[in-house]
């Protein structure tokens, strides 16, 4: 792992300060802890106070160890650990958890010492964790630098918690359920190292299969990304996590529709798919998911095969497959044809299997035996409910025998691959996942623990084992997506930056829609002719010039959405309705927007009517421009029907934006009609795309709509606001 986390994941001596003789205080749990975990290394009490600690030989500092000490856990009053952080950076203690709380996130003075402890961490190059933090445990060292209770069961599961009362009941339940970690960690401020630090160090560590991460806020979005996205595709570890609480999108206003549809919620969930984060959305999901990836092989295929004992669950399950774009597969005739040889009184041979509410052992056994070796099953999910005569623990031994068989085919020879069953059945070379559901709780819990025990997780319901599968087959199709650059178009670049020079100039931040439209135009879209008059006489000129039928728009930096006070007017087809037009709009603005900076009206070339579409762009303070795709015109913040993506983005990812609106065959054409151009809303998409990448200086920008026709696509309403300087 990392090197500079070597204090961390190999100590040979830690050192607790604040070690404590009362039972009640953290200072002795810390100790007790490294006690009892196997822990081989040397473990030094601090404290001035007493000689000896828990039958161990107590020091009054760390200075008067002495020996060297990897690893120093600081459990002492908050205004005393700057200092003896310091004494640890004197001492070359490259290690440090701060368990104490009190910094950051009391605020005020707090905030000012965490300040001074990472300034100390830095001075002497020493790694700190937390403060207010819970500690670290590992049961591949073993260790437990923690005040937890007791020490998880080892597993194939890492996992890190911003909070350590989450942690701690977590790690509680998982005791209870018989749920493994490899490696733990509480969070707690992140004042030193972050979320970041743990994903490097784990994605390379063999000893865990799967990173789970509970996560309040992430530090740097970018570097977030870009090691997640390594992580989860060349080194092959899955990361799943969940997010909570809201962080601060900053205070600034929002004046785009894009700006108040797009909320932190929105970058998490993007930035968390862009970058092959599972997104777990509760934190009994985090688990149901990590249990699958960690036990049982990835899935290949969308393709579910469906093992029951009961018709509802197998209903549920079906319809819960479908739900999570999962396919309940086809059977194969031949294995049809067996199932119905070999259990003659079975319920349905076809997918879901039922097995019937008699079944013993030996129907499971054999129905498990051909589902797997079918190949058209890439996954299945083995339902049982307590029935009378259902033979619990006999069936989930058999269960687990057909998986350790399937495990052991893959590493030796095919012709080891005999069945103790009745006939042989050849299970498939290359291991597929098995999900048990075990429904009920007295009548199971006994089968249920001869499942985990072999590694095969167990759901209490058969919508959560689907989810979990749902998971690994997003993660495979993440694995298997090509990885494709976007494309790079030539802008105008020498015009953009005049444009927003002489915004700045003016002392404005929104451009006006004269300026956005040559922002626009100089990345390649269409735009219509369009002019501003200052008054009436010039409004007839220029809708001459123009060349009716012409539209009217009430032009002020202050107006942002111009229909709502009756702004807009479509289809002005000669002088009279121009004169009328201008007098109308000015005056609904002064009227409606009383204050607001009216300059008069521009004056448009009516486009063609065709479907409104809307691209925009939002900036996220973590992770950067969010650009959102939808279906626009005046409704969009009524009907939602929006997609959102971090750019830079691909042409396929512009595609896949396009289809997945809930108005996708909108889209597409519906009852005859000619369908609009969806190569022109990609490459819209694709130029916008760049320009918010390449100019952060755009913090938002609404095209709508940006109207699609049966050939090209023109955005008849560009809106963007920039920073001051
Ligand atoms: P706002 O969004 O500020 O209310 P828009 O400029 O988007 O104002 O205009 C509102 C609606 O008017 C658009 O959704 C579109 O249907 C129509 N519209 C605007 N400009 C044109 C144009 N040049 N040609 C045809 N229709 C237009
Ligand atoms: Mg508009």
């Amino acid at each position: 792992m990392s090197s500079s986390l070597e204090a961390f994941f190999h100590p040979r001596a830690v050192a607790v300060i604040g070690a404590s003789r009362d039972s009640e205080k953290i200072g002795y749990a810390l100790v007790d802890n490294l006690q009892h975990c196997g822990f081989k290394g040397q473990i030094y009490p601090i404290n001035p106070k007493s000689p000896e600690i828990l039958g161990l030989k107590s020091y009054a500092s760390i200075n008067d160890v002495p020996d060297e000490v990897d690893l120093a856990v600081i459990a002492i009053p908050a205004s005393q650990v700057v200092a003896v952080l310091a004494e640890c950076g004197q001492k070359g203690v490259p290690g440090v958890i701060v368990i104490t709380a009190g910094f950051g996130e009391i605020g005020g003075e707090g905030r000012k010492n965490e300040r001074l402890l990472v300034e100390t961490a830095r001075q002497y190059t020493l790694r700190l964790l937390g403060p207010n933090c819970m500690g670290i445990i590992d049961t591949i060292i073993p260790l437990n630098a923690s005040f937890a209770g007791g020490m998880p069961l080892p597993g194939h599961i890492a996992f890190m918690s911003q909070s350590g009362a989450l942690a701690q009941a977590v790690l509680d339940w998982a005791c209870a359920e018989g749920i493994g970690f490899s490696r733990f960690v509480s969070l707690g401020n992140k004042a030193d190292l972050t979320e970041i630090d743990f994903i490097r160090a784990w994605g390379e560590d063999p000893h865990s299969k799967v990173i789970l991460a509970y996560l309040e806020d992430i530090r740097d979005g970018a570097e977030f990304m870009a090691l997640c996205r390594q992580v989860t595709r060349q080194q092959g570890t899955p990361i799943i996590a969940i997010k909570s609480g809201t962080t601060a999108a900053g205070t600034r206003a929002v004046s785009s529709h894009t700006g108040s549809l797009a909320g932190s919620e929105q970058a998490y969930d993007t930035a968390f798919k862009q970058a092959g984060v599972i997104h777990a959305a509760s934190v009994e999901r985090l688990f149901d998911y990590s249990l699958a990836f960690a036990y049982q092989p990835l899935v290949a295929g969308n393709r579910l095969a469906i093992l029951t004992n009961a018709g509802g669950p197998g209903i549920l399950a079906t319809d819960a497959a479908e739900r999570a774009g999962l396919q309940v597969a086809n059977l194969a005739a031949a294995t049809i044809n067996r199932l119905r040889a070999l259990i003659p009184d079975i319920a349905s041979a076809l997918n879901p299997i039922d097995v019937r509410g008699d079944a013993f052992e030996d129907s499971y056994d054999m129905a498990l035996r051909l589902a797997l070796a079918d190949a058209n099953v890439d996954s299945v999910v083995v339902i049982l409910t307590p029935q009378k005569l259902t033979r619990v623990e006999e069936t989930a031994q058999v269960v687990a025998r057909v998986v350790a068989e399937m495990n052991r085919a893959e590493k030796e020879s095919p012709t080891s691959n005999q069945s103790p069953a009745a006939v042989s059945i050849d299970l498939p070379l290359t291991p597929k996942p098995v999900l048990a559901c075990f429904m009920g709780e007295a009548h199971v819990k006994a089968g249920i623990s001869i499942l985990q025990e072999h590694g095969i997780p167990n759901y209490a319901f058969p919508e959560r084992a689907i989810e979990a599968l749902q998971a690994m087959w997003q993660y495979r199709q993440w694995l298997e997506r090509p990885l494709v650059q976007p494309p790079r178009f030539a802008f105008d670049d020498d015009r953009l930056r005049q444009i927003f020079a002489q915004v700045r100039n003016d002392g404005r931040v929104a451009l006006a829609e004269t300026e956005s439209h040559d922002i626009a135009a100089a990345i390649g879209l269409k735009v219509p002719k369009a002019e501003l008059a200052r008054n009436r006489e010039e409004a007839v000129a220029l809708a001459r010039l123009i060349g009716y039928p012409v539209v009217f728009k009430v032009a002020s930096p202050e107006i942002l959405h111009k229909s709502d006070l009756g702004g807009v007017r479509v289809g002005i087809n000669n002088d009279l309705e121009a004169r009328g037009a201008f007098d109308l709009i000015t005056a609904r603005a002064h009227r409606f927007a009383p204050g607001a900076q009216v300059w008069g009206a521009t004056i448009q070339e009516m486009v063609t009517p065709g479907r409104e579409v809307i691209i925009g762009m939002s900036r996220d303070p973590q992770f950067g421009p969010l650009l959102m795709f939808g279906l626009g015109g005046i409704y969009v913040e009524v009907l939602k029907d929006v997609v959102f993506r971090i750019a830079p983005i691909s042409e396929a990812e512009a595609q896949a934006m396009i289809n997945e609106i809930h108005s996708a065959p909108l889209l597409r054409g519906v009852r005859g009609e000619q369908p609009p151009d969806r190569d022109a809303i990609c490459q819209a998409l694709l130029r916008v795309s760049q320009l918010v990448h390449e100019f952060p200086e755009i913090v938002e920008l609404d095209i709508n709509p940006l109207v699609v026709h049966e050939q090209g696509a023109v955005a008849v309403d560009v809106r963007m606001v920039i920073t001051p300087e």
